[in-house]
């Protein structure tokens, strides 16, 4: 039986996450409360506001209960997504859940104007390194810690990382039509936990 794979449905682009899942043909589920991860086995933290999603983490009891979850099953973190998932952010008070190893920026490349959708290079993609990624008000990743390990580059950036059980990108892969990154996240992460 396939895995049912929960997207963090509190603000932000959460339904173009159910899309990409649907679209490869994996359950998904909308997560808004705590119990709501009892039949997940992954959880997906979108794109959005980081200090909202800590606000209403934090309200609906779901900063605890995603720290849990993160200790046993995968979990994949987009944009402001990555931002919950990292250990600190510089320019912010944040207190972030610390679940991958990275220091981060918020709002790195400057204002909504200043978006931009390039090229990245993820070599792990053998057959076509190249992804098309879109950054929306995006964080830089400043430094990666122990047991993090760099999967994305632009330019001289790291936008795409990974430790045992959590994937980070700072673009939105959600957003465009080439579905490898959920299907990477299915396959290396929820598949083989
Ligand atoms: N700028 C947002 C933040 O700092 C992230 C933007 C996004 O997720 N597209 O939380």
């Amino acid at each position: 039986m396939k895995k049912r794979v929960g997207v963090l449905a509190l603000q932000g682009d959460f339904h173009r996450h159910i899309q990409s899942l649907e679209k490869l043909q994996i359950p998904s589920k909308a997560v808004r409360w705590p119990d709501d991860l009892s039949d997940c086995d992954a959880l997906i933290l979108p794109g959005g506001e980081s200090t909202t999603f800590m606000n209403l983490m934090n309200q609906t009891g779901l900063t605890e209960a995603i720290c849990e979850f993160g200790q046993k099953k995968p979990l994949m973190g987009t944009c402001a997504g990555l931002i919950v998932l990292a250990t600190e952010v510089v320019n912010n008070h944040i207190d972030p859940l610390g679940l991958i190893d990275l220091r981060v920026e918020r709002n790195a490349y400057g204002r909504q104007i200043n978006s931009f959708s390039e090229k990245i290079q993820i070599p792990s993609f053998t057959d076509q390194p190249k992804f098309e990624a879109v950054f929306i008000r995006a964080p830089k990743i400043i430094a990666l810690g122990k047991g993090t390990e760099a999967l994305g580059f632009y330019l001289d950036q790291v936008v795409m990382a990974r430790n045992e059980r959590v994937l980070a990108a700072t673009f939105h892969p959600e957003l465009t039509r080439d579905h490898r990154i959920h299907d990477f996240f299915y396959r290396e992460f929820v598949e083989r936990n």
